[in-house]
């Protein structure tokens, strides 16, 4: 008798703690806002025009630089950051580039292809997690709007450059308002504000530092809305950028297509060209341009250096060039378009160079506060998303958690 009500009594205590627990799960379910400012360089907010920034600083952990994966352009690196992988293996190795072999083409601009997931290799965040048992919503991210519905999140838009930014925050506010079971946990949130201006105007002046300040006050206004909401507190904000920015000048361009005797595909323009010499002539064109490469870099696909992790995938041609930071390099056909270029700003550079390096903001439950930490490799936000979320990442990726760990609580 005696020890059958003890077994009841026993039950009732584990019933009671599995229950507890259970509860407690649910009231520290993470959520994560990611938000990217396109183009926003790591050394912006030392213009003293960014309280809201400071305010994150203060509050959370801010590192000396955010580096970007090369080639530093904006698709590639929304891509690395979202599934912790290098362009090479992620797929998306320019903003725009073709595919030889089944002679198709990828563009930003192009929807059909954006939402075409045979491009995207790599598994982006929110696949992982929407697998793993959690919502995720996207008030646009580059890969957010593939057309397959395992691939997207469950909540997403159609890219608008020019929807309003407040309507942005307006529609991710809803989205956490949501019943709890509808309620997305990791959201995403992107503005091309300092990016377009950079682009047009250069990295000084009014118009970039008014670019500036208004992604700053948006910030501002996105934390006011969650507090509004009782939500500060719980949500995890990573702010981040995808790249920096730096000045060009007209003097400083080449036509790549000028310095070449043989007839070659030339893919892209600007800061890096992936050229295909005809069958046979690759050694004679690599040659022929490594005897003028003045301001520029060449390789042969083999032997870009390893720390530009970029010579893997089928689709970058047989020679790769690399202008030098604030050179433009262009063809016959791109020399229309370079006559009206504004020649204010540009990226897509070696991602070792300070210029193109981005910001990196963290604040909310799992942050250390008032944290100051150096340079973060944009490859490890995968890992640590999976962290702050407990679930189990791919193994294929070539982020490490160990790198950027110690921004998070213990
Ligand atoms: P970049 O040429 O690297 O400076 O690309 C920046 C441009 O990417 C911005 O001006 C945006 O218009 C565009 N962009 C950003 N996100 C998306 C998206 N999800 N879909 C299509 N275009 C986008
Ligand atoms: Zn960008
Ligand atoms: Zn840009």
């Amino acid at each position: 008798m005696q020890a059958k009500h003890s077994f009841k009594f026993y039950l009732l205590i584990i019933f009671s703690f599995y229950s507890l627990t259970a509860v407690q799960a649910k009231a520290v379910e993470p959520y994560v806002i990611l938000v990217s400012f396109d183009g926003f360089r790591w050394d912006y907010p030392d213009r003293g025009i960014t309280p809201n920034l400071d305010f994150f600083k203060v509050n959370g952990v801010k590192a000396l630089s955010f580096k970007p994966a090369f080639p530093s352009k904006t698709f590639p690196n929304h891509l690395s950051i979202i599934t912790g992988m290098y362009p090479e293996n992620h797929g998306i190795i320019q903003n725009e580039f073709e595919d030889p072999f089944e002679n198709t083409s990828y563009g930003i601009s192009d929807t059909v292809s954006v939402r075409d997931a045979k491009w995207y290799q790599g598994e982006a965040f929110w696949e992982t997690a929407e697998r793993q048992g959690i919502k995720t919503a996207s008030f646009f991210w580059p890969g957010s709007e593939v057309t397959l519905s395992y691939r997207h999140p469950t909540y997403y838009k159609k890219y608008e450059h020019d929807l309003d930014y407040g309507k942005r925050i307006d529609g991710v506010i809803d989205w956490l308002k949501l019943p709890y079971n509808e309620r997305p946990h990791f959201l995403t949130m992107y503005f091309h504000e300092t990016d377009s201006k950079g682009h047009r105007f250069g990295t000084t002046g009014i118009e970039i530092n008014n670019a500036i300040h208004l992604l700053d006050s948006l910030v501002g206004h996105l934390y006011k809305r969650l507090k509004d909401i009782n939500m500060a507190d719980s949500v995890d904000i990573i702010l981040l950028s995808d790249h920096g920015m730096t000045n060009l000048d007209k003097e400083r361009k080449i036509n790549i297509e000028s310095l070449l005797d043989i007839k070659c595909k030339i893919i892209g323009f600007g800061p890096v060209m992936m050229i295909e010499p005809p069958k046979q002539k690759v050694e004679e064109v690599y040659l022929e341009l490594k005897k003028s490469a003045n301001h520029f870099r060449v390789f042969k696909k083999n032997e870009v250096p390893e720390y530009l992790h970029f010579s893997k995938n089928p689709l970058i041609s047989s020679i790769v060039v690399v202008a030098d930071l604030g050179w433009v390099l262009y063809d016959n056909s791109s020399e229309k378009i370079i006559k009206r270029y504004s020649f204010g700003g540009d990226h897509g550079y070696d991602n070792s160079e300070i210029d193109m390096h981005g910001i990196f903001y963290a604040i909310g439950p799992h942050f250390k506060k008032n944290f100051l930490t150096g340079t973060l490799n944009n490859i490890d936000v995968y890992p640590l998303l999976s962290k702050i979320f407990g679930i189990q990442p791919r193994n294929n990726i070539d982020g490490k958690l160990e790198r950027i760990e110690f921004i998070l609580n213990k």
